[in-house]
């Protein structure tokens, strides 16, 4: 497996917490709590990529290079991590913890094309 994508998998919560704010975190757990992440993918750049059911439909990337957690979501959101990218990287780790296979996104995805 891409090295970098391993790195989602020793994040921890207070990590999370301190990306994103705990009011965030929250929210994000929420999302993925009620199945709101779907069609979790893995990019060729080894992000993670899904598409979050909101208050709308959201396409979410997220990144994890040398530390440093990057996101792109079509919420388009002011903040440097919103709620949605927070469900997209709780729902890759409870993937990794139940060995479950995440396909890689096609070079066509829709999604790749909304961030
Ligand atoms: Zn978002």
């Amino acid at each position: 497996m891409n090295p970098s994508v391993n790195q989602f998998s020793e994040l921890t919560w207070s990590d999370l917490i301190l990306w994103a704010g705990k009011k965030t975190v929250q929210e994000g757990q929420k999302y993925q709590q009620e199945g709101n992440v779907k069609q979790l993918a893995l990019t060729k750049s080894g992000g993670i990529l899904a598409w979050v059911e909101a208050e709308e439909i959201f396409s979410t990337r997220v990144e994890c290079n040398a530390d440093e957690i990057t996101t792109d979501c079509s919420c388009n959101s002011a903040e440097h991590a919103c709620a949605h990218a927070v469900a997209v990287i709780i729902e890759y780790i409870a993937h990794l913890k139940r060995n479950i296979a995440i396909p890689v996104a096609e070079k066509n995805d829709r999604r790749l094309f909304l961030l």
